[in-house]
């Protein structure tokens, strides 16, 4: 058998990174073997054949990073357009503004409050819940905001998207989602930069493996037992632990999603890209419409757009949350131990590392192993 300088498992974003810069800056071979019938893994782009709209198959994704170096990376292979995420809910048939902001107080309570007066508000209407010592998340959220506007917004999204009572689920998820007293409402407040490849991701992940050095093979199932490849240096592994090691140390549990794709006769079905359904009538937690995901497009001249329904469920063959528990942690530590005894054996990424990273996170670890490896074999 031919002999190849680095076996990359998984074409997803982190895979191709590490197979761009091995190639590129290494002058080695890489084989990369992926799983699916396609590239990008969970960044996938698709061009919806009936009505030529863009979409991303595992959820609206939007680029945003204060990297400098992340930054400087991925220009050289994609420009980003100008789409500002802005994220709404509809709530007993009305939309609200999310980050919760001076705007969604003003409007969920019919008031005009400025920001010294919102803040006197919400500080007395939350008094009475901020004596606890161990928050959970459902006690820290009272304390933050107050019953009305968790109940509204918080409580019920949460149950759907994690299947658990937000009493059962830590104060410290609830630390991440921001309370603003003015009317900002950007949603990467704190990235330098932000938008979505004018190409698409699918394009940029090709433009990443555009060397006569990387190999892709796809529908390619990777496992310890069958790494019959020639491999001379390493075996880099962008799957979950868990699966590589016969779950010998217990199942990783995920929370999955299911997408439901619709093609609706009309040119603007919500006016956003993506709308937040915290209600429990509802069984899906969003509606994404990919075609405002493009305003440098044509795509308003179309009288059709598509739109996503996203359901939440409870899943180990898809990955898409770790579950940030104990258990989880204790077991992913475990497996980490295991894969560190494998001979010429590296991993990482969002499934090896049973971590949730942005993308921009994502390519900063691709960048850091690299580092690594080039350190070891030059
Ligand atoms: C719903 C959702 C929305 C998101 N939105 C955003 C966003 O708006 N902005 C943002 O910055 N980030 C977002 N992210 C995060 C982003 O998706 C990740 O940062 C990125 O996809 C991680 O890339 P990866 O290569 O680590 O993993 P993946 O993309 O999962 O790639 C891993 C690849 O390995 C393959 N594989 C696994 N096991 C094997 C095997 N045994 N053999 C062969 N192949 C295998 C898989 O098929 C997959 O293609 C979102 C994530 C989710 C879940």
């Amino acid at each position: 058998m031919k002999k190849t300088d680095y076996l990359i498992v998984g074409c997803g974003l982190f895979g191709s990174v590490l197979a761009e810069r091995i190639t590129s800056i290494l002058k080695k071979k890489v084989i990369i073997l992926e799983k699916r019938d396609h590239i990008a893994g969970n960044i996938y782009s698709h061009i919806d054949p009936y009505t030529g709209i863009e979409y991303h198959k595992y959820g609206t994704h939007i680029f945003h990073t204060s990297h400098d170096i992340v930054w400087n990376y991925i220009n050289q292979f994609t420009s980003f357009n100008s789409y500002r995420h802005q994220s709404l809910a509809e709530y007993k048939n009305k939309i609200y503004q999310l980050p919760i902001n001076l705007e969604t107080i003003n409007s969920f309570f019919n008031k005009n409050y400025n920001p010294d007066e919102a803040k006197k508000f919400i500080t007395k209407i939350t008094k009475k819940y901020r004596n606890e010592k161990n928050y959970n998340f459902e006690s820290k959220a009272l304390s933050q905001i107050g019953k009305d506007l968790y109940e509204a917004f918080i409580k019920n999204y949460t149950k759907k998207q994690w299947g658990k009572d937000p009493v059962d689920l830590p104060g410290t998820i609830f630390n991440r989602l921001p309370l603003r007293f003015n009317y900002d409402e950007t949603y990467q407040k704190n990235s330098r930069w932000s938008g979505v490849p004018e190409e698409g991701y699918t394009n940029f992940v090709k433009k990443l493996l555009d060397n006569k050095k990387i190999e892709v093979k796809l529908n390619k199932n990777f496992d310890l037992k069958n790494n019959t490849y020639n491999v001379k240096y390493f075996t880099i592994y962008t799957g979950p632990l868990d699966k590589l090691f016969g779950y010998q140390h217990g199942k990783l549990d995920w929370r999955s999603l299911k997408f439901e794709k619709k093609v609706v006769n009309t040119e603007d079905f919500q006016g956003n890209s993506v709308i937040n359904y915290p209600e429990l009538k509802y069984k899906f937690t969003r509606i994404h419409e990919p075609k405002h995901l493009h305003p440098e497009r044509n795509y308003f001249k179309n009288n059709k757009t598509i739109i996503i329904k996203e359901y939440p469920k409870k899943d180990n063959k898809e990955p898409y949350y770790p579950i940030n528990d104990l258990q989880n942690r204790q077991k992913q530590k475990k497996y980490s131990v295991t894969a560190r005894k494998v001979n010429n054996f590296l991993f990482g990424g969002r499934l090896a590392n049973y971590a949730y990273y942005d993308m921009d996170m994502t390519i900063l670890a691709a960048l850091t192993l690299f580092k690594k490896i080039k350190k070891i074999t030059t």
